[in-house]
């Protein structure tokens, strides 16, 4: 694709993409260290509980036992812990008064006849029970001291010690097939991170390129519009904002080569004129005038084009505009007495019936320029001893102001065009008239502005009817809404 002005490559860093990829993997890293971490310290801890008060009640039970002894001996010990059958579970350790050490069923360490240096130990004879359990290199280390009381005596303490590799390796298989099933979902996420974030991105990427391809001037480029969410919509909005920009820049192109079309034909003519004049040695005195008064048309026409084309580039502006009541009637007996001597020279009768009060909000220039447009129209495009009648009345809300004639007439296909700028129906007969082929888009886009409309209709008798209606204006003092 061709290099667009102002789209400047984003840096990865900066990207979209990579932001969303990281929001999809920073959200599921928090949820994967929580399953690697959280279950595997409940199921821990489950453990050490149970594990703890079971050791807390065996060594209970032998603590019992012994109690029952006249003296803590080494022999009595033994003969009262081995028939329990805990000594193939447990290192059970049993202690006098003192912390030494009378009986130890891992007899391998030979411990028997030194001091238990051990916190569970000291604490027992102190009169407590503890029971605490650990996990350390994938095995359960439990531990439990009870005191052995004898007639409200400490005399000793029994002391259990677990370790417990099977639970353990449990627990690390249940860590271990945690961690794989986190290397799984980590591998998809990244690769559904990075295929969503892209299709995402490509679509934004779409709509930024479609943006800078209309900015350029290309305004018949539409972006495809997949999906139904938001970013759909937008690409949605985006056609529309480009097709009222297309049909505006089109009316403006035509209107702007239009425009130079109509100002080149009387600069030609001039030219023509001018040529012919100064290329004739000799030429007839009286021809050399018609020439010039020719030239002097041209050069009307050309200020009746200017002012026209002034006038809508005014309203195009839309610049706000005083208003005041205006009586419509007293405006179009102005334009009547204006155009009685056109009128008369082609012998064509205006008949007005003006219903008084009929009051509108706008400007008396504009009302001027539009009864005198439709009314010079209705002259202009009329046959000799024709008749043109205007009609102003209320109606409802409205008041309605009616030009009519009997003359030439538009044809239906026509009707559609004849507000545009610069239509003419006979080209030949509008320039004879004089006519600019702006009168009528001026009275449509005034009528516009002051919320009015203008419609153009044939006559059955023959002629044409053209109607502007325009909201009555409201009675000041009148009744409130
Ligand atoms: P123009 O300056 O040519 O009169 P307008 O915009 O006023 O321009 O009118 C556009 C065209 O509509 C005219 O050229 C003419 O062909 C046609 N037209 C306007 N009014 C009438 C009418 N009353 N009867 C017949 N044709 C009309």
């Amino acid at each position: 694709m061709a290099h667009l002005p102002g789209a400047e490559k984003i840096p990865f860093r900066r990207s979209l993409q990579l932001k969303f990829a990281l929001t999809y993997i920073i959200i599921i890293a928090a949820v994967l260290i929580l399953l690697n971490t959280y279950p595997v310290l409940v199921s821990q801890d489950l453990v050490f509980r149970s594990k703890a008060s079971l050791l807390q009640s065996q060594a209970a039970v032998i603590a019992d036992t012994i109690a029952r002894t006249e003296a803590l001996t080494a022999e009595a010990v033994r003969d009262y812990v081995e028939p329990l059958g805990y000594t193939g579970q447990f290192r059970v350790l049993v202690t006098d008064e003192f912390g030494l050490i009378l009986y130890d069923s891992d007899e391998l360490r030979f411990t028997q006849g030194r001091y238990a240096m051990l916190g569970e130990v000291t604490a027992a004879l102190r009169g407590y029970d503890v029971a605490t359990s650990s996990y350390l290199d994938g095995a359960f280390h439990s531990r439990s001291a009870v005191p052995v009381i004898y007639r409200d005596m400490t005399i000793g303490c029994v002391y259990l010690y677990e370790r417990d590799a099977d639970q353990g390796a449990l627990l690390t298989e249940i860590q271990r097939n945690l961690r794989s099933i986190s290397l799984v979902i980590c591998v998809l996420v990244l690769i559904l991170s990075v295929f969503f974030s892209k299709a995402l991105t490509r679509r934004v990427g779409d709509l930024l390129r479609a943006i800078r391809i209309v900015r350029e001037g290309e305004y018949s480029h539409r972006v495809s519009i997949r999906g139904g969410d938001e970013l759909s919509q937008l690409a949605g909005e985006f056609n529309q904002l480009t097709d009222r920009l297309q049909t505006t820049e089109e009316v403006r192109r035509r209107f702007v080569s239009d425009a130079s079309h109509e100002l080149k034909t009387p600069l030609a003519s001039i030219r023509l004129l001018t040529d012919s004049i100064l290329q004739t040695d000799g030429m007839d005195p009286d021809m050399v005038r018609d020439f010039v008064s020719d030239i002097g048309e041209e050069a009307d026409r050309l200020t009746r084009i200017s002012e026209k084309l002034l006038t809508l580039t005014r309203m195009d502006s839309a610049a706000p505009v005083e208003t005041a009541p205006v009586d419509v009637a007293a405006v179009v007996e102005k334009v009547g007495r204006m155009l009685l001597p056109l009128a008369g020279d082609r012998n064509i009768s205006v008949e007005t019936a003006l219903q008084p009060g009929c009051v509108v909000e706008a400007t008396e220039d504009d009302l001027y320029q539009i009864a005198f447009n439709l009314m010079e129209n209705a002259v202009k495009y009329n046959v000799p001893g024709g008749h043109v009648m205007v009609d102003l009345r209320s109606m409802g809300d409205l008041i309605l102001l009616t030009v009519e004639d009997t003359g030439v007439g538009i044809p239906e296909e026509d009707l559609p065009k004849i507000f545009d700028r610069f239509y003419r129906v006979d080209k030949a007969r509008s320039r004879a008239a004089g006519g600019t082929g702006l009168g009528l888009s001026i009275v449509r886009d005034t009528a516009r502005q002051h919320g009015g409309a203008v419609t153009a209709e044939r006559r059955e008798a023959g002629g044409s009817r053209f109607q502007v209606a325009f909201p009555r204006r409201e009675e000041k003092g009148g009744p409130t809404p």
